[in-house]
């Protein structure tokens, strides 16, 4: 069985419009870093309480939110914990650590 053309159509431009808004976000995570070669991860670090502290150890992922609206670099550990806890996605190497 195959989808309709329609269908099938109207799926891959959504995931296409997926794709291109994942790229404009990572865009956005690397312009965080300007002048940096390598991302530092984003992640709030554990001695973090009343304000944020960033865990800063050389980005290896790229992780989008759990409500996708955002792309953060993250060391491995960090991007382990938030894929496995928090519902974060992984995206893929930063290329850089
Ligand atoms: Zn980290």
């Amino acid at each position: 069985m195959s989808l309709p053309k329609p269908v099938f159509d109207a799926i891959v431009k959504e995931q296409n419009a997926a794709a291109d808004a994942i790229r404009e976000l990572i865009s956005a995570a690397r312009a965080r870093h300007p002048g940096r070669k390598s991302p530092l991860c984003e992640e709030a670090a554990p001695q973090s309480r009343t304000y944020y502290i960033p865990c800063a150890a050389p980005a290896a992922r790229f992780v989008l939110s759990e409500r996708g609206r955002v792309v953060y670099a993250m060391c491995q550990p960090c991007a382990d914990h938030n894929v496995r806890n928090r519902g974060c996605q992984d995206l893929g190497p930063t290329g850089a650590a």
